[in-house]
């Protein structure tokens, strides 16, 4: 399988580990998603101060909001965007791995996995970045 955004996150190796986002950690001890060179936004340093940092996927719900008409014919509604914050701090913005009707709670752990998302042109398969809800054990 291979990443539809590779610069963004990497595929985990084994069925039980996560994706690790690829973000950046500057020497002042801030961290952010996704990794770039142009200065840190807290403190403003740039170059050798900012460094890559792999960030695991998980973090708790902080917003969410089910998509039940959209512009573009690629993206079939319904669906459910989320914004999770990174036990790591920043937050990001995906997709629920399935849709569904009723609302989770803010504040629900969730934790990233890959899931496929189509196939390339060799005929491996494509997959993206998805959240979903821990599962209480
Ligand atoms: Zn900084």
């Amino acid at each position: 399988m291979r990443a539809l955004k590779p610069d963004l996150y990497s595929v985990p190796q084994g069925p039980t580990s996560i994706p690790q986002l690829h973000g950046g950690r500057c020497r002042c001890g801030y961290v952010f998603f996704p990794m770039q060179s142009y200065g840190c936004e807290k403190c403003g340093a740039t170059g050798d101060a900012l460094t890559p940092s792999a960030l695991d996927a998980r973090g708790a719900l902080v917003a969410s909001a089910r998509v039940l008409l959209h512009a573009a014919k690629d993206r079939t509604p319904p669906f459910v965007v989320v914004s999770v914050k990174l036990d790591d701090g920043p937050v990001v913005r995906s997709l629920l791995e399935q849709d569904r009707a009723e609302r989770l709670p803010i504040g629900t752990r969730m934790q990233g996995l890959v899931a496929e998302v189509g196939r390339a042109d060799d005929g491996e398969a494509l997959v993206d970045l998805r959240f979903a809800p821990v599962q209480p054990a």
